[in-house]
């Protein structure tokens, strides 16, 4: 009896093990989050254009985040992984065209990737190493084009022209497949604007998936899209260093 009692014990604590090694899930899911850069200028009230020039009007990439459902997220999860350049030469043309940093001093975008990577992607380093960190970004932006989205259902981003965010919202769905969220800020006449697409990705990092949760926060129901060219965006860009 005290034998079978304690095989049984033994089975339990190695079910334990295997259950929390094999199914070792630090998140539930990745938020894809896109940002338009002339509201993250809006934003932060001044921004510099990165060292390669002055971008066209297009979403951005801000990052790969690992989520939890309950809404939750780790952050800075290993300390020793930090960023090496080396390992993503190759990737370093893509990154500028759609990885680029908007803060100033004007950037090569090394240092806003070396954030995104040390604060959110060393929490993906089971699934993700850094090279497929910053690939899976980049593959994700052709994946889910959401200029190429919001043209189809005629909402052309410019001219500071209002559209309803249910018809952003729409035309995101009808493009990528899943509602995205979408996180606005408001400008210094107080109009808001669309800021940042989330979209949602499963752990394997390979496919769009419907947001376990959203983000809180609400835009209102009309929102604009401010341009980079923009007049009215001269006094943000005052800091701008071309
Ligand atoms: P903010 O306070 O501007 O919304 O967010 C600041 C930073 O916190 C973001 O750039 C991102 O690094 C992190 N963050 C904010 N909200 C979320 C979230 O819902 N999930 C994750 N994973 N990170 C978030
Ligand atoms: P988060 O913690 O919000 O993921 O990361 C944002 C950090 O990256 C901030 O410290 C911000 O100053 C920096 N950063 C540099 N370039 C950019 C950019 O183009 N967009 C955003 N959102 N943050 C940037």
């Amino acid at each position: 009896m005290e034998l079978k009692c304690s095989v049984v014990i033994k089975l339990l604590v190695l079910q334990c093990f295997l259950v929390s090694c094999l199914s070792a899930k630090d998140f539930d899911f990745f938020y894809y989050v896109q940002q338009w850069p002339a509201s993250y200028c809006d934003t932060r009230r001044s921004c510099c254009y990165p060292k390669t020039g002055k971008p066209d009007d297009d979403f951005s990439i801000h990052g790969l985040w690992p989520n939890n459902n309950d809404g939750t997220w780790p952050s800075n999860c290993d300390r020793k992984n930090t960023f090496d350049e080396s390992e993503i030469d190759d990737l370093v043309s893509r990154m500028e065209k759609d990885w680029p940093s908007f803060s100033c001093p004007s950037s090569d975008g090394i240092k806003f990737w070396t954030h995104e990577w040390e604060k959110h992607g060393t929490c993906a380093e089971s699934i993700l190493d850094m090279r497929s960190y910053f690939e899976t970004a980049l593959d994700l932006k052709k994946k889910a084009n959401l200029l190429q989205a919001l043209k189809n259902a005629g909402i052309h981003p410019k001219n500071g022209e209002f559209h309803s965010l249910e018809s952003i919202k729409e035309a995101i769905k009808e493009g990528v497949g899943h509602t995205p969220y979408i996180e606005c800020n408001t400008d210094s006449s107080r109009n808001q604007q669309l800021y940042q697409v989330y979209l949602c990705v499963d752990t394997s990092a390979s496919k769009f998936i419907d947001c376990p949760v959203f983000p809180h926060g609400k835009c209102g129901s009309k929102i604009q899209f401010p341009s980079l060219s923009g007049d009215q965006q001269e006094e943000e860009y005052n800091h701008n260093e071309l």
